[in-house]
This record gives C-alpha cells, sequence and structure tokens, in this order.
C-alpha cells in the first residue's frame, strides 16, 4: 500500500455504490488518477466540498494494487465563475473531454496542469476571448503530446515565409505559395500562421500574450481544432455543446 500526496484538478466525477464517487484528477505529475472517494455524496464527508468537477486542491491518496482512494482533498480554487455560465462550462468541459482522452494514467508532464489551470483563470476573469483560449489550449496540449507541427518554415523549400502562406492539417506541415499543393494545403491567412507559431514555440509565461484580431480568430479555431482531431484520431464530444453556446 503506497500513500502519496499531489496537486490537481478533477476533471469529471462518477457515481458509485450509495454515497460514492469515482473522481478523475488530472495531477502535476502522476498523470490522471482515476480514484474512489468514499461517502462523498454525503454532505456531512469532508471530500463532499473537493470532490467536484474544477476543484484545484491538495490530495492525498492511497494506492493498493493498481486502485485509488482519495484521503483528503483541501480545495484551494473552485472556478466558481464557470458555473454560472453556459459557455464558460461548455468550454472547461471540452478541455476536460481532451485531457481525459489524451493523458495517460501513469504519468504527465506538469506543463499539463499548469496549461489547464491558466486557461480556466483567464477563461473565468473574462481575460482572453473563448475560442483564442480554446485555439492555445487545442494546439498547445497538441505540442506536449509529441504532436507538434512542423511551423518554422515551408516544409519542401525551407522559406520562412512568401505573401500566401498554406497549411497541411493532415501532415502538420506548412508550405509556401511555390509548394502549397491543392486541394491538401489550404490557403492560410499569415496573421494567423504567425499566431499558430506563437502559440507552438512561445515560452509558457508569454503563451496568451499575442494579438489577432476578432475576424481571424475562427480561422486559427479551425485549424487547431481539426490538427487536434487528426492527431489522436477523435472527433471531441463536447465540442458540440460549445459551439451551440456561442
Ligand atoms: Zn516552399
Amino acid at each position: 500500500m503506497e500513500k502519496f500526496e499531489t496537486d490537481g484538478v478533477v476533471l469529471k466525477t462518477g457515481v458509485t455504490g450509495e454515497a460514492d464517487l469515482i473522481v478523475y484528477v488530472l495531477t502535476r505529475q502522476r498523470g490522471i488518477i482515476r480514484a474512489f472517494a468514499k461517502g462523498a455524496r454525503s454532505t456531512k464527508s469532508r471530500l463532499h466540498a473537493g470532490a467536484a468537477a474544477f476543484v484545484y486542491g491538495a490530495f492525498s491518496f492511497t494506492e493498493k494494487n493498481g486502485v485509488f482512494h482519495v484521503n483528503d482533498i483541501v480545495p484551494q480554487e473552485v472556478f466558481f465563475a464557470l458555473r454560472l455560465d453556459l459557455q464558460k462550462l461548455s468550454l472547461a468541459q471540452y478541455f476536460c473531454e481532451i485531457l481525459l482522452r489524451t493523458v495517460s494514467d501513469t504519468e504527465s508532464d506538469p506543463m499539463l496542469l499548469r496549461l489547464f489551470l491558466n486557461s480556466l483563470h483567464l477563461l473565468c476573469g473574462d481575460k482572453k476571448p473563448a475560442l483564442m483560449l480554446k485555439a492555445v489550449f487545442e494546439l498547445r496540449i497538441a505540442v506536449l503530446s509529441g504532436y507538434a507541427p512542423a511551423l518554422v518554415a515551408c516544409g519542401q523549400c525551407g522559406e520562412y515565409e512568401t505573401p500566401l502562406m498554406f497549411f497541411d492539417v493532415s501532415e502538420g506541415a506548412l508550405y509556401c505559395e511555390n509548394c502549397a499543393q491543392a486541394p491538401r494545403s489550404e490557403l492560410i491567412p499569415v496573421a494567423v500562421i504567425s499566431a499558430m507559431r506563437h502559440i507552438v514555440f512561445s515560452e509558457f509565461s508569454d503563451l496568451f500574450r499575442f494579438q489577432l484580431e476578432d475576424a481571424l480568430l475562427p480561422v486559427l479555431n479551425r485549424m487547431t481544432e481539426r490538427y487536434l482531431m487528426q492527431c489522436f484520431q477523435h472527433r471531441f464530444r463536447l465540442l458540440e455543446f460549445f459551439y451551440q453556446s456561442l
């Protein structure tokens, strides 16, 4: 039997037994832990407040034969604003769906937790447009999962930039106007290419610091969304709810 503590955030909960919950916790370095929270549905339980989606805090677990139990949760941030706004909630739930699909259950890059928490903070504080947060999350999580698109220069001739630039979603590659092959490559405004380069290559502390005119945000989103789906060969179900909330 192993006891350990880690910080993490609850991605989802499921009902089990008479008063118990199963919680899925994205931890800093141990991936997503699926654990039983005994009695957590009872309002008298000390786990009750913490065993809920989007609660970030300090978790204490016990593991025996591959089965995890939560012993204690000390909530530090509950992202309450998500519960008051359908658009924010549906985007946050979409992020959770991506994490549940892409993060392993044994280990994780600490940057994943940081990316998720930062995205939730900015979303709750109305600091950035939802579409910008969505695009950053989609593309950066692809990078963190080992699927960085090749955006340095044209994949054929090495040209950094030509007046017209093209992106091939299936290859994750960029092409200049001389090398692009229709219809596989799609013409993308250079400002969107610059935004994608920023999301892929910037230091984490600068990740959300870029400008893109509002009219181009949907183009950026279409690219990051299709690229993420292509990387994981998966259609994320909750994306529909987000679009319905716009
Ligand atoms: Zn080229």
